[in-house]
């Protein structure tokens, strides 16, 4: 984690100083300040444990959070990573969060691992009922560079299987696209999805009878897989946030709430 208790405030691990006892803001357990030239500056719980805050960070999640929250302190704007809001369920620390200078929340959910479809549309129900606006970015698999190829300055993925909350956010954001994070060059995407199809082989088969049968020989869209087109890459410092708000809208399969949602532009 980034950020713990001192003396009842909040200090970032990159401001602290080693000496004084820190505590988890959750289950106010002693953490130790790990700093050195080669990590990332963070607190780590003093074994043992069994706080949900101790487990499943990465290197790379604590990376995002640092480079969005300095970004976009470098415009001027109040950031905080690991930012408590009350009202969330599950993990209430918002990845990183912003205001807007009229002072509008925007929250920052940058995603590495998967996140189940009830636990997301809690998630996002939860910040539009705060009326705090939210952007969802997935990181990007290393797969994606292996499996595409470049297309009109950007990058093409023929057969993506996208993680059932990426086809959510994606859907969340609807003509904006969705962000994507790619966590070995630290830099944004903006991904489209589209419908994948795949061709059905004609065939021909004789029935008992001797009469002729044709099969096949159709295009037809793909459950599993979809056409991912990513544009960039950009850096954090040369995307703007612009806010909007979205309805209400549920499928068989998914739940998007009314919501304001914050999409990146390039500056
Ligand atoms: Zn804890």
């Amino acid at each position: 984690m980034l950020v713990a208790e001192l003396n009842g405030g909040r200090i970032d691990a990159f401001s602290a100083e080693r000496g004084p006892t820190y505590n988890c803001p959750k289950c106010r357990g002693e953490v130790v300040l790990k700093k050195g030239r080669k990590i990332v500056h963070h607190f780590a719980h003093k074994p043992p444990t069994d706080c949900t805050w101790a487990t499943g960070e990465t290197r790379a999640h604590m990376e995002a959070k640092i480079l969005v929250s300095n970004a976009l302190k470098v415009r001027g704007l109040r950031a905080e990573v690991e930012f408590i809001v009350n009202t969330l369920p599950g993990d209430r620390r918002a990845d990183v969060m912003a205001w807007s200078p009229k002072g509008l929340q925007i929250a920052f959910e940058l995603q590495h691992t998967s996140i189940g479809l009830d636990e997301i549309e809690r998630r996002a129900s939860s910040y539009a009922s705060a009326g705090i606006a939210q952007i969802w970015i997935p990181f990007l698999k290393s797969n994606v560079w292996d499996e595409g190829v470049p297309r009109h300055g950007g990058w093409f993925i023929e057969r993506y299987s996208p993680r059932t909350f990426e086809r959510w956010v994606h859907g969340f954001n609807g003509k904006n696209g969705m962000w994507m994070y790619d966590p070995k060059d630290k830099a944004f995407w903006l991904g489209r999805l589209a419908g994948h199809q795949s061709y059905v082989e004609e065939t021909t088969w004789y029935s008992e009878g001797g009469e002729e049968n044709y099969g096949g020989g159709f295009w037809k869209y793909s459950k599993r897989f979809k056409e991912l087109t990513l544009e960039g890459p950009y850096g954090a410092e040369d995307l703007l946030i612009k806010v909007s708000s979205r309805r209400a809208f549920s499928t068989s399969g998914y739940n998007w709430p009314a919501a304001r949602i914050a999409n990146l532009v390039p500056a």
